[in-house]
């Protein structure tokens, strides 16, 4: 029995679920694109913090 794991976008609310993570794992949400880290655990629902992440320059 895998357990999955919710949680939510902080940015754009999108209902998120994962295979079980850990805490301070990253993932991105696949509608904003966004890092986000998952700061807390509480009973199976994710608490998930945006990451500020520098956007790489693809010009070079
Ligand atoms: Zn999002």
């Amino acid at each position: 029995m895998t357990q999955m794991l919710t949680g939510a976008c902080p940015e754009c609310e999108t209902p998120l679920s994962t295979p079980p993570v850990v805490q301070g794992e990253t993932m991105s949400c696949p509608e904003c694109l966004l890092t986000l880290r998952v700061d807390e655990i509480q009973d199976g629902t994710l608490v998930l913090q945006m990451v500020e992440v520098q956007l790489r320059d693809w010009g070079q």
